[in-house]
């Protein structure tokens, strides 16, 4: 049924020929010396695989897998910093990855690129495993695959794995029993703080995904803007339409299907089909994202789908955003930059209600 991407299994040529060697080496010799390359030639040098690959699939990559993941990719390219943003409260490191042409860890510098940023956490809820399984596989696609065109044109910063703690529990919550997508107003838990203040508050990301497993099977993907009610309104628009139509016809192209989160669900007592979203709480990211004026999605990943399948839809959803960021850099710019210019220079002074008023009503 499915088309698999095989990409997670692509390999680079090695042991190339020397080229000097042939030049007016006799047929003999050279043959000769081709089969005696011919070992070296024909084995393929393995891309770093995440653990979950290795155990084929059989159970998620643990935390220490992830990070040696993250320095085994960063050692074959120039294109990536990983840097440790806090220390999780069981001691694990807790990384952020930048990755671009060159990779830009310092806020000055991403913005006088002139580039958009997206940033992208993945796997807050610990169980929710697809955000750091594709999130590693995006990292090796823009970096060592097919998709390294990309960061000419986009900045990309990325918390493959924001909760180490119940990942590696199996949990959703962090150590402290915290749901840490209900923290970022608050920023209570250090994971959250870390983001907060290292990530946000300093490069003001353009475009601020969060990947997780929910939503309806048979889709791959199910998708949601912000439902932040005083985001701006172009913000909204923008991810609702040419955003979300650029990730969907890509999803295609990869045989996947992607739909709004949280896509049909049935209710068994009336025995209908019906659609439903989540709520607006300014604590979700979904919601604070665009209280913070940036193009904000939710990715949600359905969990019926092997993990691998899991992996491969977070992957491509990520990849299509890229992708159209790219084809797109200075529109999503210009998006941001406008709402944030209207947010400074064109404060509402009034807010209508068109509620009855019922909480007064004798006022
Ligand atoms: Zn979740």
């Amino acid at each position: 049924m499915m088309k698999k991407n095989r990409r997670a299994a692509a390999r680079v040529e090695g042991g190339t020929a020397d080229a000097k060697r042939r030049g007016g080496v006799p047929l003999l010799v050279l043959l000769a010396g081709l089969l005696l390359a011919l070992p070296g030639m024909v084995a393929a040098q393995d891309l770093p695989l995440t653990g979950a690959e290795r155990a084929n699939w059989e159970r998620t990559t643990t935390h220490a897998e992830v990070m040696e993941f993250l320095w085994e990719v960063q050692s074959r390219t120039d294109q990536m910093l990983v840097q440790e943003l806090t220390v999780t409260n069981e001691g694990r490191p807790h990384p952020v990855v930048f990755l671009g042409d060159p990779p830009l860890s310092e806020p000055t510098a991403a913005l006088l690129s002139g580039k958009p940023t997206l940033f992208i956490v993945g796997t807050i809820h610990g169980n929710e495993r697809s955000g750091k399984e594709g999130g590693q596989q995006f990292i090796r696609e823009l970096t060592l695959g097919d998709h390294q065109d990309l960061l000419e044109h986009v900045n990309v910063i990325i918390v493959p794995h924001m909760n180490p703690d119940g990942g590696d529990a199996g949990r959703r919550t962090n150590s402290l029993g915290y749901d840490m997508n209900r923290d970022w107003i608050v920023a209570e838990t250090r994971e959250v703080t870390a983001v907060v203040e290292q990530i946000l508050n300093r490069f003001a990301p353009d475009v601020f995904v969060d990947a997780h497993n929910g939503g309806s099977y048979p889709y791959h993907m199910t998708y949601q803007a912000t439902l932040d009610p005083t985001a701006d309104d172009a913000l909204v628009e923008y991810a609702r339409g040419p955003m979300y139509e650029f990730i969907k016809d890509h999803m295609e192209t990869q045989d996947m299907m992607m739909y709004w989160y949280s896509g049909p669900s049935f209710d068994e007592d009336n025995e209908t089909w019906y659609w439903r979203t989540t709520v607006p709480w300014p604590r979700k990211q979904h919601s604070y994202g665009g209280i913070r004026n940036m193009i904000t999605l939710l990715y949600e990943v359905p969990g019926r789908h092997t993990l691998e399948v899991q992996a491969d839809a977070a992957r491509e959803a990520m990849l299509g955003l890229t992708r159209f960021m790219a084809e797109n850099a200075d529109q999503v710019r210009d998006v941001v930059i406008e709402a944030r210019r209207r947010t400074v220079e064109e404060p509402q002074d009034e807010v209508y209600f068109d509620l009855e008023p019922i909480a007064y009503p004798d006022a």
